[in-house]
């Protein structure tokens, strides 16, 4: 929406027992990336391209975001069908990080449902 304040992105988020880091670099040149994730034995971090705004940004965090989450909740050897980066997650976590940000924009009551009662339950 033009003239709208874009709200601003966190720089660390809560991922199971973790704090996920955040930051905002120059990806798309030379990586031709918008986001990407870290996993070593400390910690995940996250990058996202710099240049990233609106729904773009929000899109490419949530896929960043459900990367920390597979590796938080199903850590190496308990994934089943899934690997660390392999085309799989790739595509399951492309298709619900758009789908998820669809669902949300086309049933905005929907959203404020789930954001009210998560609150409600903290
Ligand atoms: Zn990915």
């Amino acid at each position: 929406m033009a003239g709208t304040k874009q709200p601003e992105h966190p720089d660390v988020l809560r991922v199971s027992f973790r704090d996920v880091e955040i930051e905002f670099v120059p990806l798309k040149a030379p990586e031709d990336t918008w986001g990407t994730h870290t996993v070593e034995a400390d910690g995940i971090s996250i990058a996202l391209e710099e240049s990233l705004e609106g729904l773009e940004l929000t899109q490419t965090s949530l896929h960043e975001t459900f990367h920390a989450i597979i590796h938080a909740y199903m850590p190496a050897g308990t994934t089943r069908n899934l690997k660390p980066g392999d085309e799989c997650e790739e595509a399951y976590v492309d298709a619900i990080a758009t789908g998820l940000v669809q669902v949300f924009r086309d049933n905005p009551d929907y959203l404020e449902y789930v954001y009210r009662s998560i609150k409600q339950e903290s």
